[in-house]
């Protein structure tokens, strides 16, 4: 270990990559961007998840310098970048539509980057060679980009963003124009590409399974603000509110009560747990369809279980699971998704039948109540 203070002290500012504080975009009169702080560690794959118009794009561009933003600061490292034009930030950019040169081969558009950064043509070959290796396209080097398939041009545009060794490297929506199959092999293939270089990532979807497959973590964004940041399991398990838990994964929420004993009640049934109380505030109970269980028999109900009534108004066979929808009183409703595994004993289950689902209270989510 180094015991000088100024070597330990860069040490520490370099484990956070990217930090930003309190940025504010505007366009006009309206907010792109509503005073987002952020913190990106070192070698993290990070993605910014949201709707479309939510800010991803401009957060990115103000990441890379390509725009500027109202108020607010971007470090790398210790160092303000806030000022610093887009080709000194050491970026490298992959968009959807690749944006690579149409009259330059493979090998030239690779190369390009190490071109501009004045790299001797000999250590420009093999670096931008040992990239086409990497991405698995070596072979490919004299192609023209036009002699390519879809997925052939992402990764030469993500060769070509990573041969002059950035230190961090954005993504927006570089998987969007391919179809589901390719998109889903491509989204390993990042990963593993991730795993071997250990570039600190931002990476931008408005696909919620990519950004679960993908993130160390996500950063939910909506309306230019940041709903909620956390690694998949978090935000999955966790989410702090409607909007979270509805733009990730499927989810049923029901409004709950509170009984004169402090107990939050959904219709007759009690919750059995004090409401939340530091917060004031109605809650609702958030509940993941495939958390549900078919009850059998309800002396085989665990005891820490909350148990719904129903009857079957929809069911859906998908292959691995099966989505149902249980009606119950009150005109309340939850999605369940059953796997199909025979030994779930779901093919009995029609429209108009009375069925129990049982919910193990570790499933329990708890958000705010919109009514
Ligand atoms: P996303 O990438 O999440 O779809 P954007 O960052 O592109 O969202 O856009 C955020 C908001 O800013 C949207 O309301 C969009 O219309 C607006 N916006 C983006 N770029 C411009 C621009 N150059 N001029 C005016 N408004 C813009
Ligand atoms: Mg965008």
């Amino acid at each position: 270990m180094k015991n000088n203070s100024a070597t330990t002290g860069e040490n520490a500012a370099t484990s956070l990559a990217i930090s930003i504080i309190d940025l504010t975009k505007k366009y006009g009169e309206s907010f792109a961007l509503k005073s987002v702080s952020l913190d990106v560690q070192a070698g993290e794959f990070l993605t910014l998840l949201g709707p479309s118009g939510s800010g991803k794009t401009t957060l990115l561009m103000a990441i890379a310098g390509f725009n500027r933003p109202n108020a607010g600061s971007i470090r790398f490292g210790s160092n303000e970048m806030i000022l610093t034009p887009p080709h000194r930030r050491e970026v490298g950019m992959v968009f959807q539509n690749y944006a690579l040169f149409p009259h330059m081969s493979v090998f030239e558009n690779v190369a390009f980057p190490l071109k501009l950064r004045k790299v001797p043509s000999q250590e420009r070959r093999s670096r931008a060679m040992a990239a086409l290796e990497t991405v698995q396209l070596s072979q490919y080097a004299e192609r023209q980009i036009d002699q390519l398939s879809g997925g052939q041009r992402q990764r030469v545009a993500l060769a070509r963003a990573f041969v002059f060794r950035p230190r961090i490297l954005l993504m927006d929506e570089p998987l969007s124009a391919l179809d589901k199959k390719l998109r889903e092999q491509m989204q390993i293939e990042l990963k593993q590409l991730h795993r071997q270089l250990g570039v600190t990532t931002v990476y931008v979807t408005h696909d919620q399974r990519e950004a679960l497959t993908m993130s160390d973590r996500i950063a939910v964004i909506n309306h230019g603000e940041i709903t909620q940041i956390g690694t998949p399991k978090q935000i999955y398990n966790a989410p702090v509110n409607e909007f979270v838990a509805d733009f990730i994964g499927e989810s049923s929420v029901l409004p709950l009560d509170c009984d004169s004993a402090g107990n939050l009640v959904f219709s007759d049934q009690i919750i059995s747990m004090p409401a939340p109380n530091q917060s004031q505030g109605a809650w609702s109970l958030l509940i993941r369809p495939e958390r549900l269980t078919l009850v059998k028999s309800e002396s085989g109900v665990p005891a820490d279980s909350l148990l719904f009534h129903g009857v079957i108004s929809e069911f859906v066979f998908q292959g691995d699971t099966a989505l149902a929808l249980l009606q119950l009183q009150g005109n309340y409703s939850l999605s369940i998704r059953f796997n199909t595994k025979s030994t779930e004993s779901i093919e009995h289950i029609e429209i108009g039948q009375r069925i129990s689902l049982s919910l193990n209270k570790k499933d329990i989510i708890l958000i705010p109540r919109v009514d």
